[in-house]
């Protein structure tokens, strides 16, 4: 079993709601991975049990090229720490905001065709679905290879779902609605990224939730 003295730390490489994501490196095998560190306060205040067990279970039952590799974890008094394949050049966000957007040939064939595979291989092959792909949870590798990270809202299920979860901006109408979802979800997200990598922004955004959930639904 793995513990916080296996890993030299280095900085920090970015956050989200409750993860704090830090570069580290193995000590005997001087392996780079990155920690992502999770507080037992947090997860105590905000219920977050199931969705880390499910971040856990499925994330690391999963073995695609375009899939972030979960390794392992472990924990300590207070911290659950995931130890996670490293992805050196971040967040496919980074690359939108530098280029404004990406030509058609770039988002095709370096992205929309990698991330379309990796769904493929999570619905069909591993019956997980994502249901919170946008481009923060969308990561680079050194080569610029696609990987989807964060399996923090997936779930794994052959019948469909009822909760709702994600990100406005990339919610399918069925999840907005409260109504039963399935691998659909994802592939919506597919093609609001498409649009994305095209035009800069996102088809629906606006000025608020209330707006984008006007638009989403053709209001
Ligand atoms: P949360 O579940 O809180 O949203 P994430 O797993 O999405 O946490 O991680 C938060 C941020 O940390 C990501 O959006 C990304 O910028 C960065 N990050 C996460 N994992 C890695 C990684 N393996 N390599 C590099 N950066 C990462
Ligand atoms: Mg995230
Ligand atoms: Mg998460």
């Amino acid at each position: 079993p793995w513990s916080l003295q296996d890993f030299e730390i280095g900085k920090p490489l970015g956050r989200g709601k409750f993860g704090r994501v830090y570069l580290a490196r193995e000590k005997k095998s001087k392996y780079i991975v990155a920690l992502k560190v999770i507080f037992r306060e947090q997860i105590e205040k905000y219920d977050l049990y199931g969705q880390l067990g499910r971040e856990m279970e499925n994330q690391s039952g999963l073995n695609h090229p375009n899939v972030l590799r979960l390794f392992g974890w472990f924990a300590d008094d207070d911290r659950v720490f995931l130890i996670l394949e490293y992805a050196h050049r971040g967040e496919i966000y980074g690359v939108l905001r530098r280029n404004g957007h990406l030509s058609e040939k770039q988002a095709a064939t370096q992205y929309i065709a990698s991330l379309t595979g990796a769904l493929a291989y999570c619905h069909n092959e591993k019956g997980v679905i994502h249901r919170d792909i946008k481009p923060e949870n969308l990561l680079l590798d050194f080569e610029g290879r696609l990987k989807i990270a964060d399996f923090g809202w997936s779930v794994q299920t052959t019948s469909k779902r009822h909760t709702m979860c994600g990100t406005l901006d990339y919610l399918a109408p069925e999840m907005v609605e409260n109504k039963a979802h399935d691998f659909a979800v994802d592939n919506w997200t597919l093609g609001i990224l498409c649009y994305e990598f095209l035009y800069g922004v996102p088809p629906f955004e606006a000025e608020n939730q209330r707006d984008t959930f006007k638009r989403l639904k053709g209001l």
